[in-house]
């Protein structure tokens, strides 16, 4: 299972980066980095957190 982001939907809100630092970051650029796209038992509590959290629906977790 791995981080999707539709870079279309997503504004930079950094709701994520507040909900999973470990996974996500708003850099300086303004430009949300993925730190780890794969989803494991360790940060997938926090990954579905930030996943429901995103006010613009942009993030999933997909397959592959
Ligand atoms: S919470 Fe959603 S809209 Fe905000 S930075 Fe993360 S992916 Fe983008």
């Amino acid at each position: 299972m791995k981080i999707c982001v539709d870079r279309d939907k997503c504004t930079v809100l950094g709701v994520c980066e507040a909900t999973a630092p470990d996974v996500f970051e708003i850099d300086d650029d303004g430009t949300l980095v993925v730190k780890t796209t794969l989803v494991d038992a360790g940060n997938r509590d926090a990954v579905e957190a930030a996943v429901t959290a995103c006010p613009t629906e942009a993030l999933r977790i997909g397959e592959g």
